[in-house]
């Protein structure tokens, strides 16, 4: 039986953990975090935009150095692209956002280690991938593992050839089969939500390289990764936090920075870390303007479609399995509740359905299998944005490195300028590499 979502919820409660994690939207007390018409100035050393993984780690690396912060957060919630939800009935935690964390992913393992987390591997029977490198003739394996080897040492002046090209594309010219490229691109959307033939193949064979232990063996913590975020944010309990206030403009004097939001409140401080994902930084009216270099590779850089919804299943489901329809992968949690992930255009049409229509077109592609009841459809999703992962597309080489420099006081971070992008691993990243930036 179809459990009807909105009973569903109303019945079990399910709320997220940051709505549990944070007490009041006042949560460290010095700082007013609804929205008000206020026009007060308050005045903070270094103001760090968004509250997602990037600018809580690098507020919390701020107070570290004793520099005294102001986090300004969009939303009404913590994490960003990071959301876990909680089923009351059971405490079972699921996630909504990242989730996945691989071998080399070292500065995601240490940050989790050191607020006392625990990593666990993925409870599949036997299988710890969704790769299945059996699918690959021998000739092809060696030929990835060849590439992926090239682009690493590949000159500086040939780097724009193989960036130019798709990796889809690249690889058919490499001899791959049409089954060998649809298994790698059933994998690649599922961490990026992006097809292989509007990736980069310099920055996708790059991205592989680095986050192969994705692709092989990888980890999530245990309860949710929204503990990453709780943790963070009660480290930082003599730093100001703003919620549910958007920073609209951003302007230089020469004694710093002066930051205003949308509800009319305006806050100083001599540095500014801008985390935002690149569609919100190009929102924001900077005074003077950004550098038209900065401001092209904003709109080039874009962003893939990844949406999970967590059902409870009719049958027993023991290792991931390929969806049909509009589902990607069908990822147990549990034996009975799994993750549905979707992605792309899929991901956008099921976000712009109703939730009747959403339940309908999920449990056709479920088929037999079909859900018993959906946990999570319909959660709010605030905070999340409408992209999952920053995708460098074909012709990009560059954009990073101009992205990432800062203009006077103003520095900027957030998973797309990180290490590995589309990662966890890349926002923590991004916000070492800018707070060495502030004086
Ligand atoms: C569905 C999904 C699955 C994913 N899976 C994985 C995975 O398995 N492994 C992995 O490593 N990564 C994964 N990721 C990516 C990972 O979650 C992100 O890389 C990371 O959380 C990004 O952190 P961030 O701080 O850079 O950006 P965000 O989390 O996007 O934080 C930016 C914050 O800025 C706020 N904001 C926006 N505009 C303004 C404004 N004008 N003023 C103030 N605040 C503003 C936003 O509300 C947001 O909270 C996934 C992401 C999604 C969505």
């Amino acid at each position: 039986m179809i459990v009807n979502r909105k009973k569903f919820l109303k019945t079990l409660g399910l709320v997220s953990v940051a709505t549990l994690a944070l007490p009041s939207k006042n949560i460290f007390g010095q700082t007013k975090t609804s929205r008000s018409n206020s026009t007060t100035d308050k005045s903070s050393s270094v103001i760090v935009l968004g509250g997602g993984l990037s600018g809580l780690y690098a507020a919390n690396l701020l107070k570290k150095k004793g520099i005294q912060t102001l986090i300004v957060e969009a939303s009404s919630r913590l994490g960003g692209r990071i959301m876990s939800v909680t089923n009351p009935s059971d405490q079972s935690v699921y996630d909504l956002g990242g989730e996945w964390i691989g071998d080399f992913h070292s500065l995601t393992r240490k940050l989790v280690n050191n607020l006392g987390l625990t990593l666990v591997r993925p409870n599949w029977n036997g299988s710890q991938s969704l790769w299945d490198i059996n699918k690959f003739s021998l000739k092809s394996k060696e030929n990835l593992e060849k590439l992926i080897e090239y682009q690493s040492k590949i000159p500086s002046n040939q780097i724009e050839g193989l960036d130019k090209i798709s990796l889809f594309r690249y690889l058919r010219y490499q001899g791959f089969s049409d089954m060998e490229l649809d298994e790698l691109d059933l994998v690649v959307k599922s961490f990026y939500g992006e097809s292989s033939k509007n990736i980069s193949s310099y920055a996708l064979l790059s991205s592989i390289e680095s986050k192969k232990s994705l692709f092989q063996n990888f980890y999530k913590v245990e309860g949710g990764t929204q503990q990453i975020i709780s943790k963070l944010a009660n480290n930082l309990d003599s730093t100001d936090i703003i919620l549910s206030d958007k920073a609209v403009s951003v302007s230089q004097s020469k004694d710093g920075v002066l930051v205003t939001l949308s509800s009319g409140r305006r806050l100083r401080a001599n540095e500014l870390i801008c985390t935002l994902p690149a569609p919100a930084v190009s929102e924001i009216k900077f005074e003077p303007g950004l550098p038209r270099e900065k401001i092209y590779g904003l709109l080039r850089i874009g962003y893939g479609r990844i949406h999970k919804e967590i059902v409870e299943l009719n049958k027993p489901l023991l290792s991931p399995e390929k969806g049909e329809g509009i589902i990607d992968w069908i990822l147990p949690n549990t034996d009975k509740v799994a993750t549905l992930q979707i992605t792309e255009g899929r991901a956008i049409a099921l976000e712009n359905s109703n939730s009747e229509i959403a339940e309908g077109l999920l449990n056709k592609s479920l088929g037999v299998q079909s859900a018993k009841s959906f946990l999570s459809l319909g959660q709010n999703r605030e905070g999340f944005g409408t992209g999952a992962v920053s995708i460098y597309s074909p012709s990009t080489y560059g954009i990073k490195a101009e992205l990432s420099s800062s203009v006077g006081p103003v520095h900027f971070a957030g998973e797309h300028l990180g290490e590995v992008p589309g990662t966890m691993e890349a926002a923590i990243s991004s916000a070492i590499l800018a707070v060495r930036k502030i004086s």
